[in-house]
């Protein structure tokens, strides 16, 4: 897949090379994971402001650092696959609400609300659980 380098500073973490993906299969906004690194639509440019998108790729950096082959099989032998992805949902948006901001946190999920909601971005069930849902979980972080 045709993508360009891009230099991006990550706030308390320091300065990342993220991959722009010019023509997606799908549209979607950023993803990431332990091998691939973290990959970003032109909806991130487009539609987060410049905090939103510090929120954004703190939660991909969760599904870089954090998401091992190893962790993805013990979850799938308590957990149905789906479960297993909502999990890991749930995890790095409580990951990037700590290590970045709570409030600004909400906002990049807001934004990504309205993406799904306008049918920009279609979320997938298999592997993200409902926006609102995720909303809900971080409003209630202490
Ligand atoms: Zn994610």
């Amino acid at each position: 897949m045709e993508f360009e380098w891009k230099k991006f500073n990550l706030p308390g973490y320091g300065p990342l090379k993220i991959k722009y993906i010019k023509n997606p299969e799908k549209p979607f906004i950023a993803n990431g994971g332990p091998l691939e690194g973290i990959k970003v639509d032109k909806y991130f440019f487009e539609y987060f402001s410049k905090k939103e998108k510090n929120a954004c790729i703190w939660h991909e950096m969760y599904h870089t650092l954090f998401s091992t082959v190893l962790k993805k099989i013990k979850n799938e032998l308590f957990y149905c696959q789906k479960q297993a992805n909502w999990i890991e949902e749930f995890e790095a948006d409580k990951y990037a609400a700590n290590n970045y901001n709570k409030k600004i946190t909400l906002d990049y999920l807001k934004i990504c609300k309205k993406l799904y909601q306008q049918k920009i971005v279609i979320r997938n069930p298999k592997t993200h659980p409902p926006i609102q849902e995720r909303i809900k979980r971080i409003k209630k972080l202490k």
